[in-house]
């Protein structure tokens, strides 16, 4: 409790410093980045000593499956329900649906200006007459609106002048080159996202970013995966080789307890670093506000997309506090809000680093010494569940896409919605637990729906709020999981059948 009372002080107190105090709040960020590193560096021990120890004490091979597949039952119906949540969710609210089109063009970042001239000499066009609204970069494009049918890619400049801008090139609606012989004058531009399939083509179909996903389950190296903090493919080697301990008699034992000594000495590394939490979590909240430019510069960005970051975080809190903690509910004896408290130091860690692996180790902390889930439960379910089921992932994924289609005005088929539904569990499971990777794996969604890809980039500069909120359900996600999974393998009065097809009591 105490820990907690202090952990929640430490954030209002970094949240008011990195928000009013942005340049004391850069230079507190160190000590955020201290016991991130702490974290970040039990992650790879801490999972494969986890998971030998789960598979190695779980003894027979048969119970071992039966934990899997009860595991995998769980991630996909949980993500399944979540993903679901997000989809009506912003079906009926309609965050990227504006009521004009003028407001419908501002959503996507974009502006018309009438009323104006334009001059273009070279590659360089002035707007007169007002400025324009904010510096563009090449994801959008202009369109002279005497030249309805050309637009232009607008090229990053240094250029101070608001009213100017540099092209990179024009092409007409076919994807010809324009070269203009004179000058041009005019009424007026529109400057827009642009979708340019340059983003398309440089990143493969859908089924290549699946068959990365696939591939990515095996190590090429260990030693490389390690060095990456890649949990996956880790998981998968300590898994096979922690199976394969089990059948080596008394020398495998004795392997396998020499892998409990190393995972209990890490838990008490870890319980170690819970005491830096409070200066951690609160310096790492300040350096990231900070970043943003304090409250002043991410409060507009954040209402820029708010209805959008409303939805997530409407659906996210549907998920968080009601589904789960009824699933809990429901399948245990355990009460919620007691669960629930004892993963508040979790759910702080995740908010905080936005990483599910980083706060793998405070999760497993939490589940096994204040709620007291069985080891081996824990030891395999939120280790795997670090990585693959990220409920709060897979509904951000789904919103976000369907949200970008909205925005540009594309009209969804049910079918589509099947395919966004199944794409969004499977960027879910491919997206690793570090900051910011469920934006990546997003493409898998986009590319198999055909969305433009530049949609994401509206979405960049309020990710890593939104981010956080997603992984503190992912891993409440998890921690749910193993105060489930342990009770069904308590209430377990077989092991199996034998040779003869009888069942095996334990
Ligand atoms: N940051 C998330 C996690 O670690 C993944 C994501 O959604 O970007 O769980």
């Amino acid at each position: 409790m105490a820990l907690l009372f202090q952990i929640l002080i430490a954030i209002v107190i970094g949240g008011a410093i990195g928000g009013w105090m942005p340049t004391i709040g850069e230079n507190i960020a160190f000590l955020g980045e201290l016991f991130l590193r702490g974290l970040l560096m039990l992650v790879v021990p801490l999972v494969m000593t986890s998971m030998i120890v789960g598979i190695g004490n779980l003894g027979d091979v048969r119970h071992m499956g039966r934990l899997g597949v009860r595991t995998v039952i769980y991630y996909t119906v949980t993500t399944a329900i979540s993903v679901m949540i997000g989809i009506i969710l912003v079906n009926v609210i309609q965050p990227g649906v504006a009521d004009s089109p003028a407001a419908q063009l501002a959503l996507r970042g974009g502006e018309r200006v009438e009323q104006v001239t334009y001059q273009l000499k070279g590659d360089r066009l002035t707007v007169t007459g007002s400025s324009l609204r904010r510096d563009y970069d090449d994801r959008y494009a202009v369109t002279l609106l005497d030249h309805p049918t050309i637009s232009g890619t607008i090229s990053p400049d240094d250029d101070d002048n608001p009213n100017t801008l540099t092209i990179e090139a024009w092409n007409d609606d076919q994807g010809e080159a324009v070269e203009w012989d004179q000058p041009q004058t005019g009424r007026g531009v529109l400057i827009d996202l642009a979708i340019s399939g340059k983003m398309r083509d440089k990143s493969g179909s859908a089924w290549e970013a699946i068959e990365q996903v696939i591939v990515g389950f095996i190590p090429r190296n260990i030693f490389e995966s390690m060095a990456n903090n890649e949990v996956l493919p880790l998981i998968v080697v300590s898994l096979t080789f922690g199976a394969i301990l089990t059948t080596l008699g008394q020398p495998g034992q004795s392997l396998i307890r020499s892998f409990n000594t190393l995972n209990d000495a890490i838990l008490v590394m870890i319980n170690l670093l819970m005491k830096f939490a409070p200066i951690g979590i609160g310096a790492l909240i300040a350096g990231r506000l900070a970043t943003a430019g304090g409250f002043a510069g991410f409060i507009p960005e954040l209402l820029r997309i708010g209805k959008f970051a409303g939805t997530t975080i409407l659906g996210l809190v549907i998920h968080g506090v009601i589904v789960l903690p009824l699933l809990l509910a429901l399948l245990t004896k355990r009460s919620p809000l007691t669960y629930a408290m004892g993963c508040v130091p979790a759910f702080l860690t995740a908010f905080s680093t936005a990483s599910s692996s980083a706060t793998l180790p405070v999760n497993l902390e939490c589940c096994i010494e204040k709620n007291r889930v069985t080891p081996q439960i824990a030891d395999f379910v939120l280790p795997l569940g670090a990585t693959v089921n990220m409920d709060g992932t897979a509904l951000y994924e789904a919103v976000a896409a369907i949200f970008i289609a909205q925005i540009y005005g594309i009209a969804l088929s049910p079918i589509q919605m099947v395919v966004i539904f199944l794409t969004a569990t499977l960027a879910a499971v491919g997206a690793a637990g570090i900051p910011e990777a469920g934006l990546v794996t997003m493409a898998i969604i986009l590319k198999a729906v055909g969305l433009p890809l530049e949609g994401i980039s509206l979405l960049l500069l309020a990710d890593w709020f939104l981010d956080r909120c997603r992984t503190t359900v992912n891993i409440w996600g998890d921690a749910v999981g193993a105060a489930i999974l342990d009770e069904v393998d308590k209430n377990d009065e077989t092991i199996g059948l034998d040779d003869d097809g009888v069942a095996l009591s334990r």
